[in-house]
């Protein structure tokens, strides 16, 4: 009983947030990638062309379409700022 009306909060949860990609502040990022094994439907990837940022890193990409707002990478990202839980494209340098 308790368990069923515990699924039909989360369901309720759900359906009242809206569901925000992540993403990975390019000139913060230090390649550390730490993120991309942890992410459960592997949408942290590299541009198809290495780039490195103005740090010397080179950096991977959250793709945004993908994101299911899980957290996982930002729980496992050493680098501060690295990562944000909010979509912001325009930090992204793809
Ligand atoms: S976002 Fe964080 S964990 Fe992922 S590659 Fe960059 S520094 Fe590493
Ligand atoms: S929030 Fe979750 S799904 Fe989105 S990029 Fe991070 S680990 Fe992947």
């Amino acid at each position: 009983m308790s368990r069923l009306a515990n699924k039909e909060a989360n369901h309720s949860f759900g359906l009242k947030e809206k569901r925000m990609p992540y993403t990975i502040v390019s000139e913060i990022c230090e390649g550390a990638e730490d993120c991309i094994p942890v992410c459960p439907v592997d949408c942290i990837v590299w541009p198809a062309e290495e780039k490195k940022n103005a740090k010397g890193f080179k950096y991977p990409y959250i793709d945004m379409d993908t994101c299911i707002d899980c957290g996982a990478c930002l729980a496992a990202c050493p680098i501060e700022g690295a990562i944000l839980d909010e979509g912001k494209p325009e930090l992204q340098l793809v």
